[in-house]
């Protein structure tokens, strides 16, 4: 006879695989004690029940407006001081040429857009930048601005956060993106950023987004120096919130990428996190979130091609994008961008359906 995928589990999988909503000390079995296969097995299991095989992306465009930064977060390769030669901010004009050529000629329907905490850019920089992409592309979608960008334009300026996000909608925003997040959990966020906002302040943020009628991902940055039990708080913490707002269109587990960062020139990580880790991650995450929040997106840039195409079998139905012109990836050693025909190849060769989705997961076309 057959044994059953959950046979010999922890209580905390019989519970997953009953459809039972998980607990915290539930999440922190899973995350010590669950044999990986069952893990694994149990969370593919359940990705299948919720979002069926296709797996999806979008044709995306970043557009990293600025690398200058008031913060100087021990996790980042990417920010620079003002005064340094490689410091740059772009201007109206350039960000319109980049979104001109995203959709033109990478057919881009979202451009995602984040940078630094600019210390001297008022709000008329970002409504301008909507404005003028929308005047040129009505029909992209704009993704701009984590709510930690947020929370800090608003301190900046001397503005609510409520005031910061209708003023960027009225300019024509259409969703935010969900960086900034990293690892809710003040222990490990306070060794990880410096000069951001707390968990509660991006939460928050994110809550008055959603309320204001404005969607967002969200994302996690594990692999560096998070204990287990504060990945299981931080997903928690993302779906009893989405209980409420119903406004996360997909939650991303980022894989932290070591290269250039202060937390490697200091010796305080020193490898990046093993594959077996990261599925775990995204397994444990998916059994979380289930019923709640149903993408559990796949970011392969962070993860590395094969070990994406493996954790779409822990949990993943989405694969976030093409993500050409990425570079707070890249600047820690990370490439990006490639073409809707090799992600779709990448879903073909696990047996999987690729699809093209929007920014919002409405499916555009099966490919
Ligand atoms: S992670 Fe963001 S806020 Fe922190 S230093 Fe880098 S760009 Fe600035």
């Amino acid at each position: 006879m057959l044994k059953s995928d959950s046979e010999g589990g922890t209580p905390a999988l019989e519970k997953a695989l009953a459809g039972e909503e998980l607990s915290y000390s539930d999440g922190v079995q899973l995350m010590h004690d669950e044999n990986l296969f069952l893990l694994g097995s149990a969370a593919d299991r359940i990705r299948r029940n919720l979002c069926g095989d296709v797996v999806t992306f979008v044709a995306s465009y970043y557009l990293n407006y600025t690398n200058v930064c008031a913060a100087s977060c021990p996790l980042c390769a990417f920010y620079r001081k003002g005064t340094e030669n490689d410091a740059y901010t772009l201007t109206a004009e350039q960000i319109v040429a980049r979104a001109k050529e995203a959709v033109d000629q990478l057919g881009a329907t979202e451009l995602h857009i984040v940078g630094g905490f600019h210390p001297k850019l008022g709000l008329d920089y970002y409504e301008k930048m909507i404005q003028a992409i929308k005047a040129e592309k009505p029909q992209v979608k704009v993704k701009a601005f984590t709510p930690a960008e947020i929370f800090f334009i608003a301190r900046l300026t001397k503005n609510s956060v409520k005031e910061v996000l209708l003023r960027l909608k009225d300019a024509g925003l259409d969703a935010l993106p969900g960086g900034g997040a990293e690892i809710f959990h003040p222990d490990t966020r306070k060794k990880i950023v410096i000069g951001k906002c707390s968990g509660e302040e991006w939460l928050d943020a994110a809550q008055q987004a959603h309320e204001l009628g404005l969607r967002s991902n969200v994302t996690m940055l594990f692999g560096h120096v998070e204990k287990p039990e504060h990945v299981v708080d931080h997903v928690i913490r993302i779906r009893e919130l989405h209980k409420r707002t119903k406004g996360f269109t997909t939650f991303i587990p980022l894989k932290f990428s070591l290269e250039n960062t202060e937390l490697e020139q200091k010796g305080l990580v020193t490898a990046e996190s093993p594959s077996p880790y990261d599925l775990r991650v995204i397994a444990v995450s998916r059994l979380l979130l289930a019923n709640v929040l149903n993408n559990v997106s796949v970011y392969w840039v962070a993860l590395g091609k094969k070990v994406a195409q493996v954790a779409l079998s822990y949990g993943g139905n989405d694969m976030v994008g093409t993500a050409h012109s990425e570079e707070i990836f890249k600047a820690a050693g990370k490439s990006s961008g490639t073409s809707l025909e090799e992600l779709a190849n990448m879903v073909r060769e696990i047996k999987r359906e690729p699809a093209q989705r929007d920014t919002f997961f409405n499916i555009i076309r099966t490919l």
